[in-house]
């Protein structure tokens, strides 16, 4: 075969405002919910990220998508009109993390685990007997 494989969507979504949009094709890992304290302070509360392959990543809006660098090697992706945050990407990983609110529904994904929990707010539990790590990925 000489043609090139199109890959199927397998999801969209964007922004509150929908000034920034996007499609995923291939696979999307389901949602790991991330306590560190980089998320807590960029999300307000913990955060909830599905992932996929950078290159199955098509933005298709991104007039007011802008990056803030939070590492030398993690950058986090979110709308400058409404605030949304949508997106974080490392150097170093092949993947990038979207976040699930940010999904159209039915997006078909659950969450499966929580990272970081160590350092995770003090203000709550988390009591929904899924699986729980003290560190994680380095998302800062
Ligand atoms: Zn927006
Ligand atoms: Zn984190």
């Amino acid at each position: 075969m000489s043609e090139v494989e199109v890959k199927q969507i397998r999801a969209t979504g964007g922004c509150l405002c929908g000034s920034v949009r996007y499609i995923v094709r291939g696979e999307l890992r389901n949602v790991v919910a991330c306590h560190c304290v980089f998320c807590r302070r960029l999300h307000s509360h913990f955060a909830a990220y599905a992932a996929c392959d950078k290159a199955d990543l098509e933005l298709i809006s991104v007039g007011k998508l802008r990056w803030y660098r939070s590492s030398p090697t993690t950058h986090r992706g979110f709308c400058s009109r409404c605030g949304a945050q949508i997106f974080s990407k490392n150097r170093d990983e092949g993947y990038t993390s979207i976040a699930a609110g940010t999904f159209n529904e039915p997006a078909g994904l659950k969450l499966i685990e929580h990272i970081c929990v160590a350092q995770k707010g003090s203000y709550y539990e988390i009591t929904d007997g899924l699986p729980q790590k003290r560190g994680g990925t380095d998302c800062n």
